[in-house]
């Protein structure tokens, strides 16, 4: 098994790969078969995926991340620029929405690249 810390460029270059949802370990192949089901490998290098395993990790991230931003949108626009609570309600959820499902993806590729980097096996 290619293992991603033998990609050229390094951690970082992987970690680059996997958040655009290609293949940590060549940075070519796809790394998801549909918007959030890992591949079983990759099609370019054959670096093997079924190991990684992220479970509900990506979430707690995504869940922080999406819930800061909208939070403070909406303490901003509340208190800074005076939206009606109308406009509020309607602009801020959907806002973290959308960035959820934007960076889930992004997320989840960069905690499989870090499983293959330190090599986490599932038993
Ligand atoms: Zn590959």
């Amino acid at each position: 098994m290619i293992e991603a810390n033998g990609r050229k460029g390094g951690f970082l270059a992987a970690l680059g790969a996997a958040a655009l949802g290609k293949c940590p370990v060549c940075g070519q192949g796809r790394l998801f078969k549909s918007y959030l089901k890992i591949a079983d490998a990759c099609g370019v290098c054959g670096a093997d995926f079924k190991a990684a395993e992220t479970g509900d990790g990506p979430v707690v991230f995504v869940i922080l991340i999406a819930g800061f931003a909208a939070c403070v949108g909406l303490v901003i626009s509340l208190l800074g620029l005076g939206w009606p609570v109308w406009l509020l309600l309607s602009v801020w959820p959907a806002f973290a929405v959308v960035l959820s499902l934007v960076l889930m993806p992004m997320l989840k590729g960069l905690m499989v690249a870090s499983q293959l980097k330190h090599k986490v096996r599932d038993e």
